[in-house]
C-alpha cells in the first residue's frame, strides 16, 4: 500500500504503540505529525528517524486533555502539510486501581485523556474530513473496554465510551464517505506494561489462549489492513487484537 502523499495525525505518538503506528505510516510514504505530554526526547529522536525515510514529521508537546490547543494545533499541522487524510486517536493512560481507593483524580485523569482527547482530536479534524468527503478515524481502545478488567473501572469505562463512539461516529459520517473503526488490543508490550509485577505478567499469559503477549507490530498490521483498498467496506468496527484473550 502506498501513502504517499496523505497526512496522518497520531495522538500519544512519541512512545509504544504510538511509536510504531508513526513508524509505520511513514514507511508506507505518509507524512505524519504527533503530539506526546512530556516525553520530549523519545519524540525528538522520533521525528528525526522518521524524516530520514523521506517523508514530513513533526512532533509537539500538545495535551490532549485541552480541547482549545489540540484545535489549535491540528488547524497548523493542516496548514502545514496541506491537507488531512488519518487521525489515530492512541494517546492513553492508566491508573489502576480498586474503586474503593480510586480517588476522583485517579478517574478524571483516565477519563479526560481516553475519552475526552479522543473527542478534542476527532472534533478537530471531523469538518474537515466531512468538506473532503473522506477520511479514516482509528481509536486505539482495549479489550478491558468489551469485557472489564478489575482494578480498571476507569479505563475500562473510558475505553467502553470510545468503542461506542466509534460505532456512533461511524454511521453518523458514514455517507462523507470517512471511515471510523477501533482497535481494541489486549496485552501489548510497552511501558505501559511495565507497571505490571512479574507475578502479574504470568496471570495475564496464562490468560492468553496464543501464550504470548502481543507486540506493536501486531497493532500496527492492523493500522495498515484498515487503510488498505482491502477493507474499503468496513466500519464502526471494534478489532480485538489480543491473541483470544477475549475471545467471547
Ligand atoms: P505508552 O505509555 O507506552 O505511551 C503513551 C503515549 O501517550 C506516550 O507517547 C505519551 O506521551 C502519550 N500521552 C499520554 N498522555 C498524554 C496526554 N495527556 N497528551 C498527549 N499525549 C499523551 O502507552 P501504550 O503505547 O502502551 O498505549 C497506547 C494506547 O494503546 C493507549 O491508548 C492505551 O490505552 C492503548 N492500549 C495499550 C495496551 C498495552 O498493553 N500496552 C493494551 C490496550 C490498549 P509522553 O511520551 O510524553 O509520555
Amino acid at each position: 500500500m502506498n501513502l504517499k502523499g496523505k497526512v496522518a495525525i497520531v495522538t500519544g505518538g512519541g512512545r509504544g504503540i504510538g511509536r510504531a503506528i508513526v513508524l509505520k505510516l511513514a514507511s508506507l510514504g505518509c507524512n505524519v505529525a504527533f503530539n506526546y505530554v512530556k516525553n520530549k526526547e523519545a519524540a525528538a529522536s522520533l521525528e528525526k528517524e522518521v524524516q530520514k525515510l523521506g517523508v514530513k514529521c513533526q512532533s509537539r508537546s500538545v495535551d490532549i486533555k485541552d480541547f482549545a490547543k489540540v484545535k489549535e494545533w491540528v488547524d497548523f499541522i493542516k496548514e502545514e502539510f496541506g491537507g488531512l487524510d488519518i487521525l489515530v486517536n492512541n494517546a492513553g493512560i492508566i491508573v489502576d486501581k480498586a474503586l474503593m481507593l480510586m480517588s476522583e483524580e485517579d478517574w478524571n485523569s483516565v477519563i479526560d485523556t481516553n475519552l475526552n482527547g479522543m473527542f478534542n482530536a476527532s472534533r478537530a479534524v471531523i469538518v474537515t474530513f466531512l468538506k473532503q468527503k473522506s477520511g479514516h478515524v482509528i481509536n486505539i481502545s482495549s479489550v478491558s473496554g468489551l469485557i472489564g478488567l478489575p482494578r480498571q473501572t476507569n479505563y475500562s469505562a473510558s475505553k467502553g465510551a470510545m468503542n461506542a463512539f466509534t460505532k456512533s461516529l461511524a454511521k453518523e459520517v458514514a455517507a462523507y464517505g470517512i471511515k471510523v473503526n477501533a482497535i481494541a488490543p489486549g496485552f501489548i508490550e510497552t511501558e505501559m506494561l511495565s507497571e505490571f509485577s512479574d507475578e502479574q505478567k504470568q496471570k495475564i499469559l496464562d490468560m492468553i489462549p496464543l501464550g504470548r503477549m502481543g507486540s506493536v507490530h501486531d497493532v500496527t498490521g492492523c493500522v495498515e489492513f484498515l487503510l488498505s483498498d482491502a477493507a474499503q467496506y468496513i466500519t464502526g468496527q471494534i478489532i480485538q487484537i489480543d491473541g483470544g484473550l477475549a475471545i467471547r
